[in-house]
């Protein structure tokens, strides 16, 4: 079996909800039921939660619309739960999109009107955003207003509409590639971290318990170990474990039969998936070990250099395989044991550095 591929590389048009319902597919329905409701069964994230409840209540308690929220932070972390869960809070109607997907300013404005006061927009990867859709969004977000073009050639011209006072929800797996004049639209600004594995342990267990299957503590705790700290890889693992514990084992999941599907999917001992030991490898086989520039690296992995450094390189960092120092990224003493490969290589001993 080849390598199980976890982690969504890019989620390019993968925020689900602005198809219909019957696009959706079986494995994107599952994803939606384990999706949480309500802040209160939303897990770790505490800061974020504890703030975003804060402002979330102070607008009820107002009767105003809740400032612009940005989210950011890798894939799978829960930045459309967040948004859905925000709505939900509000008691609010939610429109979801993508950036990539507004194509031209007219797109936009079609949603923009039809939102009703107070319902939040949700635009997912809003880095991706075209720059002329971009700059529509900036009238909108600010003072509630865009223009429209009413009209075509001699007796075009443009008119103002006002819209209903309503929140925008932005996601980015890429904060740095948000423009400055975007960025300062947000008044409130989150970042997700990755979640540790008793967090999502606790994930794992609420998960089995809406698909319906027994899960031993140990268990749990394996599969959250192995799920590069991503609540939608833990997810994913549990129901291909599922899979394993209802056709090859008794039914319900416990260590062995956890450990017997892991290895028959391939999954890192660390979590780690398929680019994250890429470039690992590179650094260590190429570079020995490093420093080596974070361009480098990208082109001797194929992969673009900014989503090494805010999708990959933090939970590398995060769990001690890598190291940034001025003069580059350097793997560590845990990479290379991780890899099998001799200490002694990048500590001197065979180049004498
Ligand atoms: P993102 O938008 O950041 O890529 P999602 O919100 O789509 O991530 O989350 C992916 C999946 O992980 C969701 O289906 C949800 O079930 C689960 N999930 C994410 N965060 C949490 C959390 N804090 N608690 C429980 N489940 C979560």
């Amino acid at each position: 079996m080849g390598f199980f591929y976890l982690y969504p590389k890019h989620k390019v048009l993968e925020s689900f909800d602005y198809r219909a319902e019957g696009e959706l597919s079986p494995e994107e329905d599952i994803e939606k039921v384990l999706r949480p409701k309500k802040f209160s069964d939303f897990a770790g994230q505490k800061k974020v939660l504890e703030n975003l409840s804060v402002f979330v209540e102070a607008a009820l308690k107002r009767e105003e619309t809740l400032d612009h929220v940005l989210l950011h932070g890798p894939p799978g972390l829960g930045k459309t739960t967040l948004a859905n869960i925000i709505a939900n809070e509000l008691g609010a109607g939610i429109k979801i999109t993508s950036g990539p997907v507004l194509d031209k300013p007219g797109d936009l404005a079609g949603l923009l009107t039809n939102l009703e006061e107070g319902d939040v927009l949700f635009i997912d990867e809003i880095h991706r955003l075209n720059p002329v859709v971009e700059e529509y969004l900036y009238s909108a977000m600010e003072d509630f207003m865009i223009d429209i073009m009413i009209d075509s050639g001699p007796s075009a011209r443009t008119v103002q509409i006002s819209l209903n006072p309503f929140t925008l929800i932005g996601a980015t797996t890429r904060s740095g590639l948000l423009t400055a004049p975007l960025r300062a639209r947000f008044g409130i600004n989150c970042r997700l971290e990755y979640y540790d594995t008793e967090v999502l342990s606790g994930i794992i267990t609420r998960s089995a318990a809406i698909l319906n299957i027994e899960i031993k503590e140990d268990a749990s705790i394996e599969v959250s170990r192995r799920s590069r700290g991503t609540p939608r890889i833990a997810n994913a693992l549990l129901r291909r474990v599922r899979d394993f514990a209802q056709i090859k084992g008794e039914g319900y999941i416990d260590l062995s039969i956890a450990n017997i599907a892991l290895e028959a999917l391939n999954v890192d001992q660390n979590g780690l998936d398929e680019m994250d030991n890429k470039i690992l490898e590179v650094i260590i086989d190429k570079f020995r070990g490093g420093p080596v520039g974070l361009t480098t690296i990208a082109t001797a992995v194929g992969e673009n250099a900014g989503t090494i450094e805010e999708v990959y390189e933090p939970f590398l960092i995060k769990e001690g395989f890598l190291m940034r120092t001025p003069r580059g990224r350097k793997a560590t003493d845990k990479a290379f044991r991780h890899l099998g490969r001799n200490l002694g290589f990048h500590q001197g001993g065979l180049f004498g550095e």
